[in-house]
């Protein structure tokens, strides 16, 4: 019963994303966090395979037509995509995985994984967004009001998402998260093969087998 599942982790870019996984990962060992492939970039501190493996326009496209990529989407202008070698090698290996990506993505994971795990995290309110934002100190005012006009559509897709994590206090919302995958694990639409078989046992059972 206790086999991987798939986590789509959205939120509006600043809601602090990073920092929750970097925490989840670090307390919890059933997680692996994917790493994207992205042709936006790196901020000053992003490593190329850590944060992202950085490319260029050329080579995201050629990773598309070799149908290396789950799925990938154009945002504020640059390619992002999740690489599939991993992601199926870590599912097969029974880890929960992490997928933080948008809405187009999680959009479309979804339709190939129905019972994907989909979460949004959020600061508190919208202030604090903008506090954030602005205290990473690494994007230009321009690129804070892109981010901020892209939180406003992202936040009409809320409701296409299982649950909402408010990303507060650290330490209580990485144990929020675990405990909503927890949860989650146990729901009948993740568990197809547990009660197939339990329900075959059950027949065989009663016709003293
Ligand atoms: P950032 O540039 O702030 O690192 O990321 C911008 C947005 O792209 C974030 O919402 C992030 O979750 C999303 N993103 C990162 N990797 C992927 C990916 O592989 N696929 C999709 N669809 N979105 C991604």
């Amino acid at each position: 019963m206790d086999k991987g599942i798939l986590i789509v982790l959205s939120g509006f870019s600043g809601a602090g994303k990073g920092t929750l996984m970097k925490a989840l990962l670090k307390t919890y060992d059933n997680y692996a966090l994917s790493v994207s492939m992205t042709t936006r970039s790196p901020r000053p501190g992003e490593v190329d395979g850590r944060e992202y493996f950085f490319s260029t326009k050329e080579v995201f496209e050629e990773k598309i037509a070799q149908n290396g990529l789950i799925e990938y989407a154009e945002y504020c202008g640059n390619y992002y995509g999740t690489p599939r070698d991993y992601v199926e090698k870590q599912l097969a290996a029974g880890k929960d995985v992490i997928l933080e990506i948008e809405i187009q993505g999680m959009r479309k994971v979804k339709k190939m994984f129905p019972e994907m795990l989909p979460l949004f995290v959020t600061p508190p309110d919208a202030g604090e967004l903008v506090r954030r934002l602005r205290g990473r100190g690494t994007e230009s005012d321009e690129a804070i009001a892109g981010r901020l006009s892209t939180a406003i559509i992202e936040s009409e897709g809320i409701e296409d998402y299982e649950y909402i994590v408010v990303n507060d206090d650290l330490e209580s919302c990485v144990k929020e998260i675990h405990a909503i995958v927890q949860a989650a694990k146990r729901a009948p639409a993740r568990n197809k093969e547990f009660i197939k078989t339990i329900r075959e046992e059950l027949k065989l059972l009663s016709k003293g087998e």
